[in-house]
């Protein structure tokens, strides 16, 4: 009988993806890949740590394991950056745990599972190297594919445990990725995601890997006809990725710079390396190499001694920055980081307001910008369906864009704006018009 495996993701795309990896290392090893938790003989919660509410919900689906183990034979495996951090504590916390997976070794996860189905031994395992033979990743889209560029990060903003769960910046060889993008393309993918913690520090750690923008470049011109990047780190960005992202037509016009705060203070304690001069200097830089260019971004509220003061230089750099979405997060304290030392001090109530503040604020820009968009003309890559018979996409700088007309999941199609919400644009296909011959 097929052995099958059910895989839950919380937390990024690099979560996401790992995934992917996940998926790719158990179906070489005869496991069916299933989309339902009871039809599986094997679970894997691969789960973040970023803020404390993504372990809750990691805690919270532990139940649904149980309910099955009642019944039948199921093994539970919990990793990614929550087994990387808690290790064998895990398994001391609930007995419904089997096995502990870290962030690294993918490749080797089955071989864990055989050994822990096979002697009933519960284990955890978070010091695996990196794979030396990749796993072959079960893509989830059948349009976007997303690519490793680098792995960890070696940053250590104060308030961040990604360096802890992920170990340093590690730069994958060009040739590999190069490869696996050529894959992509020769297997029908339209767009490739290109994912790192801090993409433009690539090759930072080997220099004979060249730097970002000579990837990117790379990539561009493998023939495929989308290439995205994220996230990038204002420290890091150059006037030579500028450039390239100029340059290359087929890099997408979309650019997520977290800036986290707008409060120099703040910037400053969280060792970010930028002041909100600078960061306003580098977008600025970029629209101007970009007229179309899309910038999103990351902000954390009510960090440690954030005053109200502060927290309004935030909300004055999203009224001058003009960004076209923003993931704003409340500052959740982290373990073994810096941050964590110092007094959470931002009542939950005043971190609830900064955000909805926040995101106040942000909708009406978003809503303003997408406006502008109205009897435009934009090219949308399909990748889903809506619950109403239509279809959504991405435009090139990366709105999503809901479409109306006959269009199929993976087309490229032009469509014609109609209308504007702060989250979407809505058009008309000019293929399935006849508009367009
Ligand atoms: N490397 C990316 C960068 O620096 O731009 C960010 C990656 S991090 C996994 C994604 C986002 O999570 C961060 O940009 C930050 O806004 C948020 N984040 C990280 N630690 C957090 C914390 N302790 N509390 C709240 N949000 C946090
Ligand atoms: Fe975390 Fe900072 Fe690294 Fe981003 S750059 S992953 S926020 S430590």
């Amino acid at each position: 009988m097929a052995k099958r495996v059910y895989i839950e993701t919380w937390g990024c795309q690099m979560n996401l993806h790992q995934s992917e990896e996940l998926a790719g290392a158990m179906r070489a090893a005869g496991y069916d890949i299933v989309d339902a938790l009871d039809r599986a003989d094997v679970v894997l919660f691969n789960g973040c740590m970023v803020r404390q509410k993504a372990e809750e919900k990691l805690l919270g689906r532990l139940g649904a394991v149980v309910e099955q183990k009642r019944r039948r034979s199921v093994i539970l495996g919990v990793g990614g950056c929550f087994g990387q951090v808690h290790g064998a504590a895990i398994l001391a916390r609930s007995a419904a745990v089997d096995f502990v997976f870290g962030t690294r070794g993918h490749a080797s996860l089955p071989a864990l599972v055989e050994r822990v189905a096979r002697g009933g031994e519960r284990a955890a395992v978070v010091d695996a190297a990196d794979d030396e033979k990749e796993p072959v990743p079960v893509r989830r889209s059948s349009v976007s594919a997303m690519v490793t560029i680098t792995e960890g990060c070696s940053n250590f903003c104060s308030y961040c445990i990604v360096p802890y769960a992920r170990g340093p910046m590690r730069s994958r060889p060009p040739e590999r990725i190069l490869a696996e993008v050529q894959t992509a393309v020769d297997e029908g993918y339209r767009e490739v995601l290109l994912l790192g913690q801090n993409v433009n520090s690539y090759g930072r750690d080997q220099s004979s890997y060249g730097g970002f923008e000579k990837l990117l470049r790379r990539v561009a011109r493998t023939g495929v006809d989308r290439v995205r990047f994220t996230s990038s780190h204002p420290r890091d960005l150059t006037d030579a990725m500028i450039e390239a992202m100029a340059s290359e037509p087929r890099v997408c016009r979309h650019l997520h710079l977290a800036c986290q705060s707008g409060s120099n203070r703040v910037l400053g304690e969280m060792r970010r390396g930028y002041t909100r001069e600078r960061y306003l200097e580098i977008i600025d830089t970029a629209r101007k190499a970009m007229a179309d260019l899309n910038v999103t971004t990351d902000i954390i509220v009510g960090y440690p001694g954030e005053s109200k003061e502060e927290f309004r230089d935030t909300l004055s750099l999203v009224e001058q920055a003009r960004f076209g979405s923003v993931y704003a997060a409340k500052y959740s304290p982290r373990p073994l980081t810096r941050a964590a030392a110092s007094a959470d001090d931002v009542p939950p109530a005043e971190k609830e307001e900064r955000l909805q503040r926040l995101l106040q604020v942000q909708r009406r820009i978003a809503l303003e910008e997408n406006r502008r968009f109205v009897g435009r003309d934009v090219m949308v890559l399909i990748e889903g369906r809506t619950r109403d018979g239509g279809s959504y996409g991405r435009a090139e700088d990366h709105r999503t864009v809901v479409v109306h007309g006959t269009v199929e999941v993976g087309e490229l199609v032009p469509v014609r704006v109609a209308g504007a919400a702060a989250a979407a644009l809505v058009g008309v296909s000019l293929v399935s018009e006849g508009a367009v011959s």
